[in-house]
């Protein structure tokens, strides 16, 4: 069988050509697919996606390769009659994959080279950064930027990229990255003297197309290291989001780029201590709040009761309070907060009272107005979602209590 003759094997540059449609089928769904005597487009497959384009004014919404006879099928999504068409390839979208793609080669064959790392798979995106996925061997940040600086070696010497078929008997005469997986010929990409791999898509014709080419992230995935790229249009459109991203902070920080880090770790300790001076504050603020709770308390049965409704507060607040109060002989003190929705309810006793229950108290004031919570004699707490209505009768029922 002979290898199938695809134009883009031979001129990835060429964008627009006339061809015979030879046949349409009926896909079902509104979708046709049709057959040309030669195509430039680019059907899905190793590791990158198809083209889109036109062919007359009809939109191509699909390229993919016919498995039993190896013809290009572009889908569209109405019938064409056959005849001459004239069909047009998305320029920028082909340009991505190519620069993508080439980038690709260039950055396996750079941890090949310096690291001994073999590409184990690759993912080809135009609009979002490929990747490879080398062994699960951790790679230090001077690694990664001795595998940038010398690709970059290699598209500022602006390499050929050639493409060219060896018979299978041939194989042994190019020095591949990789053993070719397929039987019989193949094709050959290879960047000048530099890396020689076995693929079918679309490619450069020179390192120096690719423009440039960053990594922009590792992870490990499924116990492989996978490299997130972007090579040319993506690359510069990558960078200049980055730069607005920085623009945008060194203006808010008044510092140099490079003092960023620097910055934002100030900022973070500037917090920290921040934060825990308000603590403090607010920790002597509610000693002063309770004691003056405690001096309003109304005498009754031996006890010292304070009750006291806050229509907005946090329920740590309480707690603190409740806490701070029942170190006091003979206090009960029957604390709620209603920041909106939610109640909130503490019930505490000094260790001294005997004769009040806090968990049952909890659930004699909860109750009737549909809160939940319980506790032990001497700590409880509860609430739940009440309506306005609902918390005016319960602060009702404690004012009556007092
Ligand atoms: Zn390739």
């Amino acid at each position: 069988m002979s290898r199938p003759q695809y134009a883009y094997f031979d001129d990835p540059l060429k964008l627009e050509f006339d061809a015979q449609i030879i046949e349409t089928r009926d896909l079902g769904e509104g979708r046709w697919g049709i057959i040309l005597d030669q195509t430039y487009f680019y059907p899905t497959g190793g590791g990158q996606a198809h083209d889109t384009g036109l062919l007359g004014e009809t939109r191509v919404l699909d390229v993919w390769r016919d498995g039993t006879t190896s013809q290009v099928v572009h889908v569209v999504g109405s019938e064409l009659a056959p005849g001459r068409i004239h069909a047009e390839i998305n320029p920028e979208r082909r340009q991505r994959h190519m620069q993508h793609h080439t980038a690709q080669h260039l950055l396996s064959a750079c941890f090949a080279a310096l690291y001994g790392l073999e590409t184990l798979s690759s993912s080809i995106h135009g609009d979002t950064p490929s990747t490879i996925d080398l062994p699960d061997t951790p790679l230090t940040l001077e690694q990664l930027t001795a595998v940038e600086n010398l690709a970059h070696e290699k598209i500022f010497a602006n390499l050929g990229v050639k493409t060219y078929f060896v018979e299978q008997d041939q194989r042994q005469s190019v020095p591949f990255r990789r053993p070719p997986k397929v039987d019989g010929e193949v094709r050959v990409v290879e960047i000048a003297g530099f890396d020689y791999s076995a693929c079918g898509a679309t490619h450069c014709l020179s390192t120096g197309m690719i423009g440039m080419l960053k990594i922009v992230k590792t992870e490990r995935q499924n116990q492989k290291n996978r490299v997130h790229f972007v090579a040319g249009i993506q690359g510069l459109a990558y960078f200049q989001a980055v730069q607005g991203v920085v623009d945008n902070l060194t203006e808010q920080s008044s510092a140099h780029f490079a003092e960023l880090p620097e910055f934002f770790a100030r900022q973070a300790d500037t917090l920290k201590s921040t934060q825990k001076e308000l603590a403090d504050l607010k920790t002597v603020m509610l000693s002063i709040e309770a004691e003056r709770l405690l001096r309003s308390a109304q005498l009754r049965d031996g006890l010292r009761w304070v009750i006291a409704s806050f229509d907005d507060r946090p329920a740590s607040d309480l707690q603190i309070l409740a806490k701070t109060l029942r170190v006091e002989l003979g206090v009960v003190s029957v604390l709620v907060t209603y920041p909106g929705e939610k109640l909130a309810m503490l019930v505490a006793c000094a260790d001294d009272v005997k004769t009040v229950h806090a968990g049952d108290l909890l659930k004699e004031f909860l109750q009737p107005v549909g809160g939940r919570g319980g506790g032990s004699a001497q700590m409880a707490q509860g609430g739940g979602v009440v309506s306005p209505g609902q918390y005016q009768a319960l602060k009702e029922m404690m004012l009556n209590y007092s």
